[in-house]
């Protein structure tokens, strides 16, 4: 017998099936994980095949070295899916097999945590004789007394007195498997069922009879209308009819209220997938999995690869969340994966959001194919019928002319003072980390940039230096100024930490606590942070977007959002949607309860449809708006684009790169006739030109969306691929962000 093995090393010119012998008395099916030699090395492999026949000479086919785990580890179904996103995301195979294990697996790093027990062997007149006959072994007597109560772990115990005492047959010694429990499911607690609300009602109503046969719902519910009621009893059903559950979030940490309200309902029967277990926890939630011992999945992006069977649903909340797109290869959508694993299981999948992308809206209007629709589910109503927070927009220029320099207007550090006065909590949102945004010369306008990135540096007063959020680069904020000399170096632009020291400076009764990427370094300080906001030890929360999300923190009445326009303007045909999104759902975490909320928008472009939108929290205007300037403007997901970026040391020969794939596309374009599907075509400049030291130069291309998109994919991967020495081509289909 032969195996056909595609083996652990992402290269393209290994992408290909590699036959070996399976030696006499080894039980393989494909999914399995081996090691083999690879010329002189030794490296992990998956069976994709097996045959009984080998084209090559049978003295030249080397034989398998050893079988990792005697289940296949990536199931037929999985196995498939690799191969469609082989094609589809134009990956190596082994890209996409590597994310259907958990990567402890591979080179054999993590195992089974197992502790050992000793136990006595002897008892009664045995073991006393046993006792009588050895008065000098001090040692192994003593065990023998503490082992008298019942078994202990071994490794309390000293060994070599152990092993003494089993090779005697006074002890034996058992392994027993255990499991690591990550933290977020460790406290088990069942919470009861709410009475649903009609609206809620109605769609678990629709979604459950879907369950026979399949569907695909868009749930768009405002914030706070209970969304996750109406997944719990979607997944519950599902349960209940033998069915297992997929329920995909933007990211753990972030949810931490999600994953402890599933685990509530379905305890253990719930795993958790994501990057911040530790290796050991991952390693044992995948196997639960994989053993169909838990049957419902929570996790991020990668969650939806778990290894589980007989799928009923798949949930993906938040869906317009841009983590839910891969931004390293394989390039893949979860979404998508999503999608098409619901397909193949005639599960339910539903995308759920307050701010639905406008793609995936625009799947669910009427003229759609059939095979791309989404069904319209809306909740319109908060729980329980309380109002929406009531917003207001606060122009800072009239702030400037009153002479307030402060970043709070007048009217924020009115409501902020009145909410901490009345016992509250508030949430402070803007979208940059650490305390300036960038430092520059009075006098000659000197930037200070970071010498690896085309980026300028921000200043983090808690380090007291200067960092580059792309490249990491730190270095001390400059006295003088390195142009000028001039010493009249001034910090501006602000950012969570500036705002932290404000409130701190301006609000006596403030406990403020802050959570950005600096402060949620460590594992479990998410959880940390928003646990102590709960418990109310700090009572005003100052961060970036990982406060947008989910939170549900009953007594937060007022949300200060401190620069609304800060991202409306960014180089990104989606920064428009994204700034909409980003306030909606951060507005949306004032008056989730009994009290009131109220939210102050703080903006330099008060008149902005974006703005006006999120403040109206208004969906529908603003997809009515966003979806006309897109048809107008031809972008996604009116048109296809793709880039390929070409990065070097040297600027010129990134730039030759680009110059010289743009004439050998242009050409191709022609030769195939295909001039009337491309929108634009062009070599340039990427936006940010200088990245961790490399040069950076981009061929920009948008495809009508009818174009064959496939076509020019796989002819730009090509060009990609053929970048020559020194410069490294990528190739990125409708990119997650266009820096
Ligand atoms: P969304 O995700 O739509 O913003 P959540 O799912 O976070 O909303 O629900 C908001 C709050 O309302 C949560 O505290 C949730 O426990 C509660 N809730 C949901 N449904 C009901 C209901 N039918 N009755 C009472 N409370 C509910
Ligand atoms: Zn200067
Ligand atoms: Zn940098």
């Amino acid at each position: 017998m032969y195996a056909e093995v595609i083996v652990d090393l992402s290269a393209e010119a290994v992408d290909k099936r590699f036959s070996y012998a399976v030696p006499e008395g080894m039980a393989l099916t494909p999914g399995m994980l081996v090691t083999v030699p690879f010329g002189p090395r030794t490296l992990d492999g998956f069976v994709v095949g097996i045959k009984d026949q080998c084209s090559l000479d049978p003295s030249r086919v080397k034989p398998i070295t050893k079988l990792a785990r005697h289940e296949p580890v990536v199931l037929p179904e999985l196995m498939e899916l690799a191969d469609w996103m082989h094609d589809r995301y134009l990956c190596n195979l082994v890209d996409a097999l590597r994310l259907m294990i958990p990567s402890e697996l591979r080179g054999g790093r993590v195992r089974e945590k197992t502790r050992r027990y000793a136990a006595l062997a002897l008892e009664g007149d045995a073991l006393e004789q046993f006792i009588a006959s050895n008065p000098r072994a001090k040692k192994q007597l003593e065990i023998v007394e503490q082992l008298k109560a019942g078994p202990l772990e071994t490794a309390g115990l000293d060994s070599a007195a152990l092993k003494a005492l089993e090779k005697k047959g006074a002890v034996v010694i058992s392994a027993q498997e255990t499991r690591r429990t990550p933290t977020a499911l460790a406290d088990e607690r069942r919470t009861v069922d709410p009475e649903l609300m009609p609206g809620q009602a109605r769609a678990v109503e629709t979604l459950t009879a879907a369950l026979d046969g399949g569907g695909r719902f868009l749930l768009h519910g405002v914030t706070g209308s209970g969304k996750t009621e109406v997944y719990i009893r979607l997944i519950r059903q599902a349960l209940h009819l033998g069915r297992t559950a997929i329920v995909l979030v933007p990211e753990i940490a972030l949810t931490p209220q999600m994953v402890s309200w599933l685990h509530g309902r379905f305890g253990a029967d719930a795993a958790v997938l994501h990057s911040a277990l530790s290796p050991g926890e991952r390693f044992d939630e995948w196997r639960r999995i994989r053993s169909g011992e838990a049957r419902v999945v929570i996790g991020a992006r990668s969650a939806i690869f778990a290894p589980i069977q007989n799928i009923g649903c798949i949930i993906v909340d938040e869906e317009h969340e841009s983590s839910y797109q891969s931004d390293h290869r394989p390039r893949y959508d979860a979404r998508e994966i999503a999608w098409k694993r619901a397909q193949t299981h005639g599960a339910v999948l539903v995308l759920g959001s307050a701010t639905p992308s406008i793609a995936t809206y625009m799947r669910t209007e009427r003229g759609v194919r059939p095979e791309n629709r989404l069904e319209l589910i809306e909740l319109r109503q908060r729980v329980k019928n309380r109002p929406l927070p009531e917003v207001e927009i606060v122009d800072l220029r009239g702030e400037f002319d009153k002479g307030n320099r402060s970043i709070f207007s007048e009217r924020l550090a009115i409501e902020l003072q009145a909410c901490l006065d009345g016992g509250h909590q508030a949430m402070l949102f803007i979208n940059r980390r650490g305390h300036s945004t960038f430092v520059s010369c009075r006098k000659c306008g000197y930037v200070v940039k970071c010498d690896q990135c085309d980026v300028s540096m921000t200043y983090h007063q808690s380090e007291e230096n200067l960092r580059c959020h792309y490249c990491g680069n730190t270095m001390a904020p400059p006295k003088k100024c390195p142009n000028c000399g001039s010493v009249y170096i001034k910090y501006f632009g602000a950012g969570t930490q500036k705002v932290e020291a404000e409130v701190a400076r301006l609000f006596p009764k403030a406990r403020v606590a802050r959570m950005d990427i600096d402060t949620t370094q460590r594992k479990d300080a998410h959880q940390q942070i928003l646990d102590a906001f709960r418990r109310g030890e700090t009572n005003v929360l100052v961060g970036t977007q990982m406060i947008a999300k989910g939170l549900d923190f009953p007594n937060v009445t007022l949300v200060g959002v401190v620069a609304a326009d800060m991202t409306l303007n960014l180089p990104d045909y989606r920064s428009v949607e994204r700034t909409f999104q980003l306030i909606t759902q951060v507005a949306g975490r004032a008056g989730r309860a009994d009290l009131p909320g109220k939210v102050i928008l703080q903006t330099y472009e008060p008149e902005h449809y974006g703005i006006r939108c999120a403040a109206a929290q208004d969906y529908r205007a603003f997809y009515t708006r966003e979806s006309a300037g897109r048809r107008l403007a031809m972008y996604p997901p009116f048109s296809v684009i793709m880039r390929v970026v070409f990065a070097s040391k040297s600027s010129d020969s990134a730039r030759n790169a680009a110059e010289a794939a743009e004439k050998a596309l242009d050409a191709w374009v022609t030769e195939q006739d295909l001039h009337e599907d491309v929108l634009q075509l062009r070599a340039a400049e990427a936006p940010i030109s200088l990245l961790r030291g490399e040069f950076r130069w981009q061929l920009y291309l948008k495809l009508y969306f009818r174009a064959d998109a496939d076509a020019f994919a796989e002819r730009l991967r090509a060009l990609a691929d053929e970048a020559p020495e020194g410069v490294k081509g990528e190739l990125e289909v409708n990119p997650v962000n266009m820096i």
